[in-house]
């Protein structure tokens, strides 16, 4: 199963997508981790996306293709994958098509998370993780449940991303509104487009992510024909048509001849019995 997972930065994609992975046996594939990793080793790419990725601003489409298209290639990734971040402009979106289509890979769903902006403000600027195993946390929603110690590993060194303060959130933002979000359309057109309510607690997300995932699961077998049902073999009909024949309650039968009740002639039905009773006597003739 290969998903693309869409929305806003803070609208929980990357927690969900964790969620996801173990669920399913899946990869999370995120660009913004990649990036990260490309600024922490110090490489080209890395050079070139640290002052962008600091500005809010996004990376240009070559670098982030040519991330993804290596990455897709590699063996964990045929298990299936869960796309974090990407794609995130609509050349990026033709792109992904593209390369997918090549490979012969399908992408089965494209789940939109939807958010309000003052939401995200929020969530992103008190957002922190455990440095040493990556579990999220922050400093209102989601505290450890002992101060400074990681509930995951017991690790007591967590760090914050270089762009989640308040005025790199709102850049960020923009360029969510201004190159991301016309891609929603992209995916309506081609009737791939789902949506989940971002807002609702984490858990219930999960299960409304579980639900699109798992309704489409199911086996088709048991899926109603959405058209015309297929036409059965005239055997198989002919039969069935005898079993409804039988099915079918007797029509009542006429009785013989002789015992049917005459039919008053026409114009002269017996009158109802209220209307016999309110007639005069007939006169008697004078003898
Ligand atoms: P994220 O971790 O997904 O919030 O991404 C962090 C930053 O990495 C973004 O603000 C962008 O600067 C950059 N980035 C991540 N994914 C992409 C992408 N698909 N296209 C362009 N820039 C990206």
């Amino acid at each position: 199963m290969n998903i693309v997972l869409l929305g806003p930065p803070g609208a929980g994609k990357g927690t969900q997508a964790k969620r996801l992975e173990e669920r399913y046996g899946l990869i999370q594939l995120s660009t913004g981790d990649m990036l990260r990793a490309a600024v922490a080793s110090g490489s080209e790419i890395g050079q070139r996306a640290k002052a962008i990725m600091e500005a809010g601003q996004l990376v240009p489409d070559e670098v982030v293709i040519a991330l993804i298209a290596d990455r897709i290639d590699r063996p964990d990734a045929k298990k299936g994958f869960i796309l974090d971040g990407f794609p995130r402009t609509t050349k990026q979106a033709e792109a992904l098509d593209r390369m997918l289509a090549e490979k012969g890979i399908r992408l089965d769903h494209v789940i939109e998370m939807k958010v309000d902006d003052a939401l995200l403000v929020d969530r992103i600027s008190g957002r922190y993780t455990c440095a040493k195993c990556g579990a999220g946390y922050h400093d209102r929603n989601q505290k450890p449940k002992v101060d400074g110690v990681c509930d995951a590993c017991g690790s007591t060194e967590f760090k914050r991303r270089a762009d989640d303060n308040a005025e790199t959130v709102s850049k960020r933002l923009e360029a969510y509104h201004a190159q991301t979000a016309p891609i929603l359309p992209y995916y309506r057109a081609k009737g791939a487009l789902k949506s989940v309510d971002g807002m609702a607690p984490i858990d219930d997300v999960t299960v409304a992510l579980g639900a699109i995932l798992d309704g489409a699961a199911r086996p088709k077998a048991k899926a109603k024909p959405a058209g015309r049902a297929k036409a059965k073999p005239k055997a198989k009909r002919a039969g069935k048509a005898k079993a409804k024949a039988k099915k079918r309650p007797k029509a009542r039968k006429k009785p013989a001849r002789g015992k049917r009740k005459a039919r008053p002639a026409r114009g002269r039905r017996p009158a109802s019995k209220a209307a016999r009773r309110s007639r005069k006597p007939a006169r008697r003739r004078k003898k």
